[in-house]
């Protein structure tokens, strides 16, 4: 049988295996115990020897139907589904590293897992940022405690697009974890697999939940890393098939120890919004294009920045990796134009931090979600005072240009 395309596999992934009334969204399951007739069986369940679930903070079947569904869109083997987004970068980087390692990451990050890498750094773990537009950057810093590869696709807020291949084919010949943060792109735009990586990250609540409804967040392992070639793994979790260590260990560290589960409602609510990510995020590409088209010639506007513009750094990198150029661009506003009466103008466009709503989104960065971590960082990652960040939802385009035209016209 042919390999079905990405939305049918997704539309169809909850009938699989046979659900109960036939089903066609896996049930929510509340449960958080499950009873056994056989207590021996019980047994073998806690020792892995069979599949079963035991307690829900480390398995829940409407929670594993949302992880399939992750692990087909992303081409992967397996992944493991958190309560956050950041739950998931944070659980993952505590289970598989030690004091001592070393992580290069791109300088241009989401300012809450740049705060994150902060409380690594505490903890004894070492961090490199590097402009990751560049695989030389990446190169220069590792070292031989490098453990770990981290980048984001498309970047906050700024929109640099990472050396995602040429890093991707350091990491493999350096035995590195190449993590890439794929929540700006989405597995409909960028398969990470494509360009090496070891491990995906998704935050749920973004464009594959899609309705600003559901918090969650996933690690997906593509089964390329070796992770017999890794230091950290702890016995216990050798038992399993290679490629499945360092999934099993984030699973068993980041769930069962650190308890950072998804829940099965916002599982359910996460898995209906991936149905329609591929319709979701063509239209809001699109209307993302236009507005920048607008912004880029327009006398109250500074910068504006989207890879899909020709004058992009990375324009034509990401047209070659992605399908199209993502839903998020941002603008600095010339002097005397103050961004937040120019948001205040805004009647169609809220001002909210969240991104990948059906809904647009308007945030001043530096006086938000960028503000804790000062200006000399800040200036590093070129963000300006002035700079708006708009995460551009799925609503008619009509509406949305006439929206930034009065507003920006002083
Ligand atoms: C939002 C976001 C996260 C964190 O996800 P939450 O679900 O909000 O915890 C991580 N990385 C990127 C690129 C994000 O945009």
């Amino acid at each position: 049988m042919t390999k079905k395309g990405f939305s049918t596999t997704n539309l169809h992934s909850d009938r699989k295996d046979n659900p109960e009334h036939g089903v066609l969204h896996k049930a929510i399951h509340p449960s958080v115990a499950y009873g056994y007739d056989d207590a021996r069986e019980l047994a073998e369940v806690f020792q892995g020897k069979k599949a079963g679930y035991n307690y829900g903070r480390q398995l829940n079947p409407t929670v594993t139907a949302l992880q399939n569904r992750i692990t087909a869109m992303e081409e992967g083997v397996a992944t493991v589904a958190f309560s956050t987004g950041m739950a998931a970068i944070a659980t993952s980087f505590m289970s598989l590293l030690r004091s001592g390692d070393h992580i290069v990451s791109s300088a241009f990050l989401f300012g809450n897992t740049n705060s994150l890498f902060g409380t690594l750094e505490n903890l004894g773990i070492e961090i490199s940022y590097v402009d990751a537009t560049d695989v030389a950057a990446v190169k220069n810093v590792t070292r031989g405690n490098t453990k770990i590869v981290f980048v984001e696709t498309i970047a906050n807020p700024v929109t640099q697009v990472a050396d995602l291949a040429a890093i991707g084919d350091f990491c493999k010949s350096e035995k590195l974890i190449y993590v890439v943060d794929n929540t700006m792109t989405s597995p409909h735009l960028f398969l990470p697999k494509k360009v090496s990586a070891s491990l995906v990250v998704n935050s749920l609540t973004k464009y594959i939940g899609g309705h600003g409804n559901a918090l969650g967040g996933s690690i997906t392992d593509t089964g390329l890393f070796d992770w017999q070639s890794f230091d950290n793994i702890f016995e216990h979790y050798k038992k399993e098939q290679p490629n499945l260590w360092g999934i099993t260990q984030i699973k068993k560290k980041g769930l069962r120890d650190m308890g950072s589960t998804l829940g099965p409602e916002a599982a359910h609510h996460l898995a209906v919004g991936s149905e329609t990510l591929p319709m979701r995020m063509d239209r809001a590409s699109s209307n993302a294009q236009q507005l920048a088209e607008l912004c880029n010639t327009h006398a109250s506007v500074n910068n504006t920045y989207y890879p899909g513009l020709s004058h992009h750094p990375q324009h034509s990198r990401a047209r070659q990796l992605f399908n199209s150029f993502g839903a998020i661009f941002s603008i600095d506003l010339i002097d005397g134009i103050d961004c937040f009466d120019v948001l205040n103008k805004m009647e169609t466009v809220v001002s909210s931090s969240n991104l990948g709503d059906t809904r647009t989104l308007g945030i001043p960065v530096a006086h938000t979600i960028y503000f804790e971590m000062g200006a000399e960082r800040r200036a590093s990652m070129g963000i300006t005072d002035s700079l708006l960040r708009f995460s551009v939802g799925i609503e008619d385009i009509s509406d949305l240009l006439d929206d930034f035209h009065q507003a920006l016209n002083p």
